[in-house]
């Protein structure tokens, strides 16, 4: 084959363009844009310009080409592309001469020029619009340049919002034959408590590190990267039609915000995050039987459905990150017991900080953490089964819930303090809560590694915190 030339088209700040605007209709529509862009639009001007597509998934676009003139017409359009059906989101592009270098070389070329395209790119970044002109109702940001088409809204809309508002209505994200959900008020109204939901954001580890190790030619490249981008959406799919079961109406009783590449984000009813995460978690290996692949880390925020959706998303970043903390192996995937999750149970206010809180509280109480978090997958979903269990043998929720405050206290009172809603428990639920608190070397203590390496920490607060949501 003449594969001369490789050109790459990657869009650019994909989040923030998709989820600046409040409302859930725009948020759909611009993710669809994004995804139709990525996965249609370019790969079919690919073809106009006879290239060859080798990938196409979470916004970038790798094809190859036989000549230069149409290398580089294909990013020209590409680029020009973006900018016109967004309106204010862009794609960047750059292309390399294959030669008869290797591909690992002319894979780190690219994504080094790309790069640097990049960084130039947000050097100068065009100003928006007066301070004096009307903003978009909608998203706040851009120009006001059109009245919003619904007629019960009054405010008038940017361009880039109409762009959005024009693609709202498709739902290629869901599973096929699927139909949404109204809002996220109907997805949070299957949770128990009612009214809660929890966004979670799913990203493989490493999966750049893992193409350079296993993808050692372009064909490999192609091949590596749709899997892995297939695992994760059936995955995705499963985890959420298993932890939350679509009626014959066919109505859907989650969200998927984004998904494409090797990440994803979704929203479910808040009690079903842990089942969401467990089968997503056996679906997304199997693909893969015993091959390598990367792992994956979780950050969920669990909120009132009401609560801001660019709120929701910064702090499940923020607990993403905190997730991929967890020390993986070297072996790719190998060890799914690295899967991590980092969750908190937000007020969903824009000054939250959950990571920069847990930091002080760590700081001021003798460095000893008041949470376990995070957790690998597992872990998580045995405290989540266990703090079932409390439940279901009847433990009184006053004492459950009173164990968030002895986790607070100093180390020796709350040992104390452990003990003594120990001693108030009958022995069904005092053994229970040993074994969760303690783990198996039940040393009456309140405070364990989570696992082999880790710190000492206590799960005291994870266990109270917990409890509303393991019914
Ligand atoms: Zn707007």
């Amino acid at each position: 084959m003449a594969e001369q030339f490789l050109a790459i088209v990657d869009a650019d700040k994909i989040h923030d363009y998709v989820f600046s605007p409040h409302e859930l209709r725009l948020v759909r529509g611009g993710s669809v844009l994004q995804s139709t862009l990525n996965e249609e639009v370019v790969p079919g001007l690919a073809t106009d310009y006879t290239g060859h597509l080798v990938y196409a998934g979470g916004g970038t676009t790798l094809v190859s080409f036989a000549g230069e003139e149409a290398v580089r017409d294909f990013c020209a359009a590409a680029e020009a592309c973006y900018a016109d059906r967004t309106v204010i989101g862009t794609a960047t592009s750059a292309w390399i001469e294959v030669g008869a270098r290797e591909f690992a070389e002319t894979r780190d070329r690219l994504f080094g020029l790309l790069e640097r395209r990049k960084n130039a790119r947000n050097a100068h970044e065009r100003p928006d619009g007066s301070p004096f002109s009307e903003r978009c109702g909608a998203c706040g940001q851009y120009p006001a340049a059109v009245r919003d088409p619904e007629p019960e809204r009054a405010w008038r809309i940017c361009l880039a919002c109409v762009q959005r508002l024009s693609c709202s209505d498709r739902f290629t994200l869901l599973p096929a034959g699927r139909k949404p959900a109204k809002d996220l008020t109907e997805v949070g109204s299957r949770s128990q408590p009612a009214g809660y939901i929890a966004t979670v954001y799913i990203d493989l580890d490493r999966a750049g590190a893992f193409l350079r190790d296993y993808a050692t030619t372009i064909k490999a490249y192609g091949e590596l990267s749709c899997r892995m981008r297939d695992s994760v959406k059936n995955a995705i799919h499963a985890g959420l039609e298993q932890a939350v079961p679509t009626g014959s109406d066919r109505v859907v009783g989650y969200e998927v915000f984004l998904l494409g590449g090797d990440d994803a984000v979704v929203a479910l009813p808040a009690n079903r995050l842990f089942a969401f995460l467990e089968k997503f978690q056996g679906t997304y290996h199997k693909v893969w039987r015993d091959g390598p692949h990367p792992s994956f880390s979780a950050g969920a925020v669990l909120t009132q459905a009401h609560t801001p959706i660019a709120a929701m998303l910064r702090q499940a970043e923020d607990l993403l990150r905190s997730a991929k903390r967890i020390p993986k192996t070297e072996l790719a995937g190998r060890d799914s017991g690295k899967d991590a999750v980092d969750y908190c149970i937000s007020a969903g206010t824009e000054s939250d900080d959950v990571l920069a809180e847990r930091a002080e509280v760590r700081k001021r109480g003798s460095e000893r953490p008041r949470t376990m978090k995070p957790y690998t997958i597992a872990e998580a979903a045995a405290l989540a089964r266990g703090v079932s269990g409390l439940r279901q043998m009847d433990a009184p929720a006053n004492k459950i819930r009173s164990l968030f405050d002895v986790a607070y206290q100093p180390l020796p009172q709350a040992d104390l303090e452990y003990l003594f809603v120990l001693s108030r428990l009958e022995s069904g639920p005092r053994v229970a809560l040993r074994k969760l608190v303690e783990g198996p070397e039940m040393r009456l203590k309140a405070w364990r590694p989570v696992r082999a390496g880790a710190e000492e920490a206590t799960n005291l607060a994870d266990i109270a915190e917990l409890w509303e949501f393991c019914r």
